[in-house]
């Protein structure tokens, strides 16, 4: 298979899934995380503006929105040492990791308007994770490695982009977010040069 047509074939699959008549969030997170490990088993499809690190932050590259915003897909490229905040989703989301290895720590409800570490997990390539407000939504997520780029593929079930969710500070501050993405272009799966 030419490699984008990976990405094609992903897209397509997950269309179909979330066009199912029993498509709720525990089928999407089963059958979806199902798609999305075969997608991250090998990693030769990720074209390659969508692989950059920037120098300070880490990015967010969308990869395709759902025309009616069921789902988005984005990947996640991390550089040496780079990490998220704490911070929430409040939709389903999906993390494939393709790439290096990023360590996952969530975060449960403590005393009162506090939050408490539940432990870390660490990813390797081909594994996958899920997030949602009923699976637990808060986490802080962070580039396993120093000396070197790790990149996940993320699935949520929303344009991600623009949701409204919030950020949890040391000390105690909420703020909300919306991130956004760090590119204009999304990749064209159909494309002869696309392969
Ligand atoms: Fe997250």
């Amino acid at each position: 298979m030419e490699p984008t047509s990976r990405l094609r074939e992903f897209i397509r699959d997950f269309t179909l899934l979330v066009s199912e008549p029993g498509a709720d969030e525990a089928m999407l997170v089963a059958e979806g995380g199902r798609l999305l490990a075969d997608l991250v088993r090998q990693d030769d499809w990720l074209p390659e503006p969508y692989t950059r690190p920037d120098p300070e932050y880490y990015r967010q590259y969308l990869l395709h929105c759902d025309p009616l915003e069921r789902f988005s897909v984005v990947s996640f490229v991390w550089g040496p040492g780079q990490a998220t905040p704490v911070h929430d989703h409040t939709v389903w989301g999906l993390i494939g990791m393709l790439r290096g290895a990023e360590i996952c720590e969530s975060f449960g409800p403590g005393a009162v308007g506090t939050l408490v570490s539940q432990g870390e997990r660490r990813l390797h390539p081909g594994d996958i994770d899920a997030v949602s407000p009923t699976l637990g939504d808060i986490h802080r997520v962070r580039n396993a490695y120093d000396d070197r780029v790790s990149i996940s593929i993320h699935v949520y079930g929303a344009d991600i982009g623009a949701v409204r969710r919030h950020v949890y500070k040391d000390d105690g501050e909420v703020k909300p977010f919306v991130s956004g993405y760090s590119n204009d272009a999304v990749p064209n799966l159909w494309g002869a040069a696309a392969g």
